[in-house]
């Protein structure tokens, strides 16, 4: 059962805020509670805060940074707001919107004054979608780094998170949340709690989940965490929460097959391009890597090869999936197109007209504009599939992050943020613009982790 009341015999532990999972939701809003004085207990399913987050490439969106300014980028949030809207098609609620696009800022700069995370905006290419650079990554651009950064940055604060403990269920009475169980290597434990703060991610690990709400991306490769079964959802359904965009999710059109390694868009934006195993292209790669995955897996044996070149693969060295995916021999290279063909196995009459073709002033057959250089020897190619990332639907919550009721009132006590709640990406899949994942999970973990504590403050008349 999912919901249960209280235990007769009370619980084995209180404390005031408790936060469910510590992916880099979870432990901002920890950090943002403690900051303010609350005290929080964090617990983690897996053996270790690692999450969606660490496979991720950490890359956060934010406007107004100090960051963008010393890189000469003026940005505004009202701007990133607009470019949010515009790839959802104006499906999301404008408050989210809003809400996440001017807290942005606050909180990269907050992370990187308070907790010395060495934030630098991504200056060398564009992420489709954004009108201005604006992406926050660290030095390895890779989401293992953002995760063990917090995970320290939490130890430093004396923040407790418990690993190794699933929830599987909650306490309450009426609307009020009392509490968790979590079962662990010694059996099960009851924690009660003033505050409750969900930042367990999606449902994309849940495959009957996925069947039911996304049935077109049901047999691609899941590539998020698997503890993400979509708890979130199952509990605050149960208390009468309002769901929203359960259809919504990002997938990539770009994973190297069959090594399973995320190879960064940049080298399409950049000028690549896909081909299917015919050596043709099939569609307008700028609309963005989350489409993609569908007209991959639409492709003969749901693949594609990914076309660029050697200039692209040095931009794109800076992720270190891509040198990953370099150093095990995913990425091949040829100096010629025949021989382009040889080590990819593709046609090489077809293959060599397709990338002879791709036109240099103006739109393609399929509407795409090629404004950067064309491509040159020596070229690279990749093989692709699409794989499902995280879902974006959740649970819909209000400016504190607080979720809502389908009857119009909020669940007092329930925050939840990051893939627990509803993103920004509109209702589909096409809907996502780069880096809505973790501005969720920073930016509504954050808000969450504030509201909590504030609730506290009030309760003990400290406010
Ligand atoms: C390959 C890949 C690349 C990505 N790249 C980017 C990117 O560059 N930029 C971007 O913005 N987004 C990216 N994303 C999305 C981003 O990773 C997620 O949106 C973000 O990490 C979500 O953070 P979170 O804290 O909500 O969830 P997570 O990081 O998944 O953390 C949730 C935690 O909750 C735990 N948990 C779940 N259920 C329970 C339970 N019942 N009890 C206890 N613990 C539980 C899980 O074990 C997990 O550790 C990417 C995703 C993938 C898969």
């Amino acid at each position: 059962m999912s919901i249960l009341p209280p235990p007769d015999t009370g619980f084995d532990l209180d404390v005031p805020i408790l936060i469910v999972g510590a992916g880099a939701c979870g432990l901002v809003a920890a950090l943002t509670a403690n900051d303010a004085g609350a005290e929080v207990l964090v617990v983690e399913a897996d053996a270790a805060p690692s999450g969606s987050t660490a496979l991720s490439a950490g890359l956060i969106p934010a406007a107004g940074t100090r960051f963008q300014r010393e890189a000469g980028i003026e940005d505004t949030p009202e701007l990133f707001a607009q470019d949010i809207q515009k790839k959802a098609k104006g499906e999301n609620p404008q408050d989210l919107v809003d809400l996440l696009a001017e807290k942005s800022g606050t909180v990269i700069e907050w992370l990187a004054d308070k907790f010395d995370l060495p934030f630098s905006v991504v200056t060398d290419f564009d992420y489709p979608g954004h009108s201005r650079r604006r992406m926050h990554g660290l030095p390895t651009r890779a989401g293992r780094e953002l995760i063990d950064r917090l995970r320290t940055a939490c130890e430093a604060q004396g923040i407790d998170i418990i690993c190794n403990r699933r929830a599987t269920s909650l306490f309450a009475e009426g609307d009020i949340v009392k509490g968790v169980r979590l079962e662990g290597p010694n059996g099960t434990e009851d924690v009660g709690c003033g505050t409750l703060i969900l930042a367990c991610n999606g449902y994309g690990g849940n495959r009957a989940m996925v069947r039911k709400f996304m049935p077109e991306i049901e047999n691609a490769v899941w590539f998020g965490h698997d503890y993400n079964q979509g708890d979130a959802v199952t509990w605050g359904e149960a208390l009468g929460a309002e769901t929203l965009h359960l259809g919504a999710y990002q997938s990539h059109g770009n994973v190297a097959h069959p090594q399973g390694i995320l190879i960064t868009w940049a080298v399409i934006t950049q000028g690549g391009v896909q081909v299917n195993l015919n050596g043709a292209r099939f569609w307008d790669e700028s609309q963005g890597y989350s489409e993609a995955a569908r007209a991959v897996l639409a492709q003969p044996e749901g693949i594609a090869w990914t076309i660029f070149d050697s200039r692209i693969a040095g931009i794109a060295r800076q992720f270190q999936d891509f040198k990953d995916a370099e150093a095990i021999g995913a990425i091949r290279t040829a100096d010629t197109l025949t021989k382009l063909a040889e080590v990819t196995g593709l046609p090489k009459d077809a293959l060599t007209q397709t990338i002879t073709r791709i036109p240099t002033d103006g739109p393609d057959v399929f509407g795409r504009s090629f404004l950067g250089e064309p491509l040159k020897p020596p070229y690279c190619a990749v093989k692709v599939t699409g794989a499902l990332f995280h879902t974006q639907g959740g649970l819909r919550v209000d400016q504190d992050a607080r979720v809502c009721k389908t009857d119009g009132g909020v669940l007092k006590n329930l925050f939840a943020a990051g893939g627990a709640a509803v993103g920004v990406s509109g209702s589909g899949d096409s809907g996502y613009l780069s880096g809505n994942g973790l501005l969720a999970a920073t930016v509504l973990g954050h808000i969450a982790g504030s509201a909590a504590a504030n609730d506290m403050k009030e309760e003990h008349g400290h406010a």
